[in-house]
């Protein structure tokens, strides 16, 4: 109870410092930002190779050529790719860390939060932050909308549990809610159904779209236009925008999005497989609208895009060996593997020209491939340099600035590590620590009811994660076990319980 007072005002100190950086953005002609970010989106899950072989080069997979993502494909040709670029495992952790610059060790929303109530899981720890997100939570849109921006926040949110502030959008620093609440996922995608309302499951019915109810229209599509909508007013109003673009998409369920389904239904997949590849089609005819639009209403030059997954992709494919979703990567979304945490993300100007104040800031060098470490922490100090505010001081954050890896540099500042904490269990991996730091990887699976166990994975020579050599380098386990209790003790992490016993780390002997 007193760290939440001292953390209160603290939160209440460091908005005024906020508003007093205010004058600066606004006079400095900032820049628009979009966040597009689509549920569930792995590495694999589109027609852009983000894979490289040992010298750099590009790698086309399989199923780069089963999906169709047009819009993306000329987004990274005109931007930056990210190779290795990191989220957490499932949605609500990197969701909150999206919005505050910290990790979900130090945030402690460690697991997908439930609308009803606590999912904590047997083991989990009794404080783990299940109500995710306050009206008190230091938030980049609540960084951004005082600083003059206009904040926009379309679709999903997930954010909080039904009942709590967090379940509003516009508690959190948006000026705008469009259809985001506590749910997770949608009842339905077809607006026949009323997203859920009319058909499919109540529940989860998407709030704020009536005016699509029983029209032949996707989800995807209507929250499209609705954004559309809300950047034309933001122009009008002079004001420059943030608009975080948070598809349903593609998370279950899987429906089909008919207006690509013809593309699909010669490619021997599953019905449901066909369903997912529609789903990822329609995220990327998105893209090209927004893109388009701002282009539209003359503003391309200075709107910055971000696009990126929010997990690793939960795609409805057959597993073989724990390979599917993300072959030829290791795992899929919730587990400990690659699959469960690689991401795509480009960053791209609408309009790339370098001669505009903006872009001259804050260059992207176009069609590039950025190799280096970068991860969802990243996304609010960025951000925020861009935009010219200040962080607020003393404000904790655990991301470091893309700008310098925008141009192809690395940033010899960056520690190349992330942490992955799970102190959970039923989500497909149980009550793990992942720590990745360059090249070495390990995962440290907590003693719940037996010894605990190391995986350690040197993932230059063994990308996809096949030979786990924990046994044969002890040294370098006991190294990497070194950091990783290192950066569980910096965020003041929580540990798995037990009996009501703390299950802390065992070092490996
Ligand atoms: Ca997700």
């Amino acid at each position: 109870m007193r760290l939440k007072i001292i953390f209160s005002v603290f939160s209440l100190l460091s908005l005024l410092c906020v508003t007093s950086c205010i004058s600066s953005a606004v006079e400095n002609n900032p820049p628009n930002i979009i966040v597009f970010l689509v549920d569930d989106m792995g590495l694999m899950d589109t027609s852009v190779p983000f894979l490289t072989d040992k010298n750099g080069n590009l790698v086309k997979y399989l199923l780069n050529d089963y999906y169709k993502t047009p819009n993306m494909e000329k987004l990274a040709e005109q931007g930056v790719r990210f190779t290795n670029f990191y989220a957490h495992s499932v949605c609500s952790p990197t969701r909150a860390s999206i919005m505050t610059g910290q990790n979900s060790a130090r945030h402690r929303t460690t697991n997908w939060i439930r609308s009803e109530n606590n999912n904590r899981t047997e083991y989990g720890p009794s404080i783990w932050n299940w109500k995710g997100l306050t009206k008190e939570s230091l938030t980049l849109p609540r960084i951004l909308q005082q600083a003059g921006y206009r904040t926009i926040h379309v679709g999903k949110a997930h954010f909080g549990p039904f009942g709590s502030e967090g379940e509003n959008p516009l508690n959190l620093g948006f000026d705008i809610n469009i259809a985001g609440s506590s749910i997770g996922h949608p009842g339905s995608y077809y607006g026949k159904d009323g997203f859920g309302h009319i058909k499919g499951q109540k529940s989860r019915a998407v709030p704020g779209l009536e005016k699509y109810h029983g029209k032949d229209i996707f989800l995807t599509e209507a929250l499209t236009l609705e954004a559309n909508k809300t950047l034309s007013l933001a122009k009008e109003e002079n004001k420059p925008f943030f608009l975080y673009m948070s598809h349903y998409a593609v998370h279950t369920p899987f429906q089909s999005d008919q207006r690509f389904a013809d593309h699909y239904k010669d490619s021997g997949k599953s019905e449901k497989a066909q369903a997912y590849a529609t789903l990822i089609e329609g995220i990327d005819k998105s893209l090209g609208d927004i893109i388009q639009h701002v282009k539209n209403i003359g503003l391309g030059e200075n709107t910055l895009i971000f696009f990126l997954g929010d997990n690793g992709s939960d795609a409805p494919l057959p597993i073989e060996d724990d390979y599917s979703s993300s072959s030829p990567i290791k795992g899929k979304k919730g587990n400990h593997w690659e699959g469960g945490m690689r991401v795509p993300f480009i960053a791209s100007w609408i309009s790339p020209n370098e001669k505009t104040f903006c872009q001259e800031k804050t260059p992207i060098k176009s069609n590039s491939i950025q190799q280096q470490q970068g991860t969802i922490l990243d996304i609010l100090p960025t951000i925020c340099q861009v935009a010219n505010i200040n962080l607020p001081e003393g404000l904790i954050i655990d991301g470091f600035n893309l700008q310098d890896q925008f141009m192809s540099k690395n940033n010899q500042m960056r520690d190349e590590i992330f942490l992955n904490h799970f102190p959970h269990g039923n989500h497909r991996s149980n009550y793990f620590t992942s720590l990745v730091q360059t090249h070495w990887k390990i995962i440290y699976h907590y003693q719940v009811d037996k010894e605990p166990r190391y995986e350690l994975f040197n993932l230059k020579e063994d990308p996809f994660e096949t030979n786990n050599i924990a046994d044969e380098n002890p040294g370098q386990l006991k190294r990497m076990m070194k950091v990783l209790s290192n950066e569980m003790k910096s965020k003041k992490a929580l540990y798995p319980e037990k009996q009501k016993q703390s299950l802390e780390l065992i070092m490996p002997k």
